[in-house]
């Protein structure tokens, strides 16, 4: 017998990427996901597969699915900055209310469930790297609040279900993850530089690029996930990759990758920017026995690859 997941976010970056591998590990896969700033066209490949199905749903609303489900993937969320700038009562909605809905179907299902925390919850993290007994730096009603205050939230009430009712759970903190799929004008900093290559534009470093980021290619990320949901540990695990670089650093990275001749450009540093992030993974490799395989030039590559294949149409379109 097949195993059933549920997939929240599945038309998102790495919800339609956990899809695949789902599918692959012959499991029947339920997608679920409201659009708001997803699209079908990650999944569209999988809709003529007998063992997956899509629903249009807003998780904030009651769910239910029919018949059993055995795991259950929450990943609904906005998860760049600029989308949960623009939509910040969503925001809180999904990780709060969304989150109480999917354990509340967990429960009935008898289902084990896995989160998809952040690294957001360290805030601008005043140690380094960040392990997972470090409780965060988190301005609670600053713009980037609405994200974090929802993720520490969920993370409160995945260990009370998991303390007072005895469910299974599982939290992935996860770190900034990249790969095919991104949306181009998420504003994240990976599209955004691809993005500004590719149309010929300057590079908009935001403040002067001393802050610091650690990429993880999805399918690492991906692996990192799976393998939590399967083992048996209930407490929160840093789930990205180490090589931390700075924003600068990476900028002239992706100018040398993409051969644009264009500069960079400096821009104002948006308020409660982390100046510092990476996991400490020693958790992660202990109990999965899982670390990151993919370096970041292969991964830039393969990324690369799939925005230099997105039509001109797609390329110019401007969101905000
Ligand atoms: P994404 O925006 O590509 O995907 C999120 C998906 O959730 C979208 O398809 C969106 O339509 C859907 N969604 C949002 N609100 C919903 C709702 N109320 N009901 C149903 N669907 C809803 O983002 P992503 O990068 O794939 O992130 C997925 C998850 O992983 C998020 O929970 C995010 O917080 C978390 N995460 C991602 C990263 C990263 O680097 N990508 C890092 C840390 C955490
Ligand atoms: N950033 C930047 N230029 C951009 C977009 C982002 O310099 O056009 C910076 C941003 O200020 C942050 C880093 O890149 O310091 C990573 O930003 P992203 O939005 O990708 O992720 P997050 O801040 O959530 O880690």
């Amino acid at each position: 017998m097949r195993k059933t997941v549920l997939i929240t976010g599945a038309a998102g970056f790495l919800g339609s990427h956990l899809c695949d591998k789902f599918i692959s590990e012959e499991y029947r896969v339920i997608a679920m996901d409201n659009l708001i700033t997803g699209d079908l066209k990650n999944i569209s490949h999988l809709f003529q597969l007998e063992n997956f199905e899509f629903y249009h749903h807003d998780v904030t609303k009651f769910v239910h699915v029919p018949g059993n489900v055995d795991y259950i993937l929450h990943f609904a969320s906005p998860a760049s900055p600029i989308d949960y700038l623009k939509i910040p009562i969503q925001t809180l909605k999904v990780g709060s209310l969304g989150t109480h809905n999917l354990l509340g179907l967990a429960k009935e299902k008898n289902a084990r469930i896995l989160i998809a925390s952040t690294s957001e919850v360290y805030g601008d993290p005043l140690i380094h790297p960040q392990n997972e007994e470090y409780y965060g730096n988190v301005n609670t009603i600053g713009p980037r609040g609405v994200y974090d205050e929802a993720k520490r939230f969920q993370e409160s009430i995945t260990m009370a279900y998991h303390r007072f009712h005895g469910l299974e759970t599982r939290i992935a903190r996860i770190f900034n993850t990249y790969g095919p799929r991104m949306r181009l004008n998420d504003g994240r900093v990976i599209p955004a530089f691809i993005g500004q290559a590719l149309r010929g534009e300057n590079l908009t470093v935001f403040g002067d690029g001393s802050q610091t980021r650690s990429f993880c290619y999805v399918d690492d990320e991906v692996e990192g996930i799976y393998r939590l949901l399967l083992s048996d540990y209930a407490l929160p695990m840093n789930i990205g990759n180490p090589e931390e670089i700075t924003i600068l650093d990476f900028a002239n990275e992706i100018i040398k990758l993409t051969g644009t001749e264009q500069k960079i450009v400096f821009e104002p540093l948006p308020q409660d920017d982390p100046l510092q992030r990476e996991p400490d993974i020693t958790k992660a490799k202990q109990i999965l026995e899982w670390e990151p395989k993919v370096s970041r030039r292969e991964g830039m590559q393969k990324t690369f690859e799939y925005f230099k294949n997105l039509s001109k149409e797609e390329l110019f379109k401007s969101e905000h």
